[in-house]
């Protein structure tokens, strides 16, 4: 993927796709310091952009990592990478992270933060499954504790068991693994947010010790305002056999409808079809 043509917008400036590199001393790639963002471009704009670039930047402050960037200009960047590639419709990839510089031991407050924008051409996150429902794995790495690391951060070293359960979910044959919490709770999917359906209403973890997806959000505004009520609460996996429908949430998942997690099945319904086709109205609006 890195031998191609293209434009990526590195620490202030446009580089060609090929010389969009870094060190191998980079502070990140040995420590984890590093932060993301994962957004959609739909018909020329980015949805919700600017809280993308707001997020951005909170996370790094959680990681004490101050980004030598605005919002505002972390927006424009997103904007200029977008438009030397000419794509209207692309996923976008924004990064932060501690560069290479005087510190290679843990502590690295010399070294400078760096930032940097790329996209590129990404349908549907799950494929195939995208409207069949997909299959998921129950993970056996469980969503940490909040007192054990930031959460609320969009940051690489969150992801190590993400990737890790992901993996092991293909293996078998599923397209994502659902991760419990620390607890023992219904948490998310490796890198999207999840919801229920019973009696026509609608149960999502209370996210206190994962990401609270801007999709996510998006999708809990958008049924209220149906009328459709939304419970944030503790969920049981031994509630997981009374749930009707179940559905994913994510700038890349954007709404998958689920059709099994673990020897549990979810029908394809009503409720989860018109939440995702109100969902590709609203990001093109
Ligand atoms: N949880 C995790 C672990 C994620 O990686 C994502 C994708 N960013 C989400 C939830 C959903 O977040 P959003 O809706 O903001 O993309």
């Amino acid at each position: 993927y890195d031998d191609r043509d293209g434009w990526i917008w590195m620490d202030g400036k446009l580089v060609p796709w090929r010389d969009a590199n870094v060190h191998i001393l980079t502070h990140a790639l040995h420590y984890a310091s590093s932060v993301f963002e994962g957004e959609r471009c739909y018909s020329g704009k980015i949805f919700k952009g600017h809280e993308h670039s707001l997020r951005l930047r909170r996370s790094a402050e959680l990681l004490d990592m101050d980004i030598p960037f605005s919002a505002e200009e972390i927006d424009a960047a997103k904007d200029a990478m977008l438009k030397a590639n000419g794509w209207t419709d692309a996923y976008v990839r924004a990064v932060a992270w501690r560069g290479s510089g005087e510190d290679m031991g843990v502590s690295a407050r010399r070294n400078p933060v760096r930032l940097a924008v790329a996209g590129w051409e990404w349908g549907n996150y799950y494929g195939d499954a995208k409207m069949k429902g997909a299959k998921l794995d129950i993970a056996k790495w469980k969503r940490p504790s909040p007192e054990t690391i930031p959460s609320e951060a969009k940051a690489a070293g969150l992801y190590m068991i993400c990737t890790m359960s992901k993996h092991a979910a293909e293996a078998k044959g599923c397209s994502d693994a659902m991760m419990m919490d620390y607890r023992g709770y219904v948490a998310e999917a490796t890198g999207a947010n999840i919801f229920f359906v019973k009696d026509g209403e609608v149960h999502t973890p209370k996210p206190d010790c994962f990401l609270n997806g801007i999709t996510r959000q998006t999708v809990i505004g958008m049924l209220r305002d149906r009328q459709v009520k939304v419970h944030e609460r503790h969920i049981e996996p031994s509630e997981l056999e009374s749930f009707e429908q179940c559905w994913l949430t994510g700038t890349a998942a954007e709404v998958t409808p689920v059709g099994q997690i673990g020897d549990y099945s979810f029908e394809v319904g009503q409720m989860v079809r018109d939440v995702a086709s109100a969902y590709e109205k609203l990001v093109r609006a």
